[in-house]
């Protein structure tokens, strides 16, 4: 028996930060969750690929994408002018 994992809204891995629990999914018909990514894209994760921190990030920021780049810099550097 596995321990049921606890899952919060506000729980954060890497990047992303769980909005809340999914529909499980694939075959296995695993725990998932849908996570928001910082760059703002928002995708349902099976919750042992988030906790492992195979799933830290979306695909747009995994592959770097140039999109997903400028998407982050300017919420940094928005939070840099806040002075957060
Ligand atoms: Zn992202």
């Amino acid at each position: 028996m596995m321990k049921p994992v606890s899952l919060a809204p506000g729980d954060r891995f890497g990047s992303r930060v769980v909005l809340s629990e999914a529909k499980r999914i694939g075959p296995r018909k695993m725990r998932a969750a849908t996570v928001k990514c910082l760059c703002g894209r928002i995708d349902d994760v099976i919750l042992s690929d988030l906790r492992s921190g195979r799933s830290k990030m979306c695909g747009d920021c995994g592959r770097g994408s140039r999109a997903a780049i400028a998407r982050l810099h300017a919420l940094v550097a928005a939070a840099a002018e806040r002075g957060t």
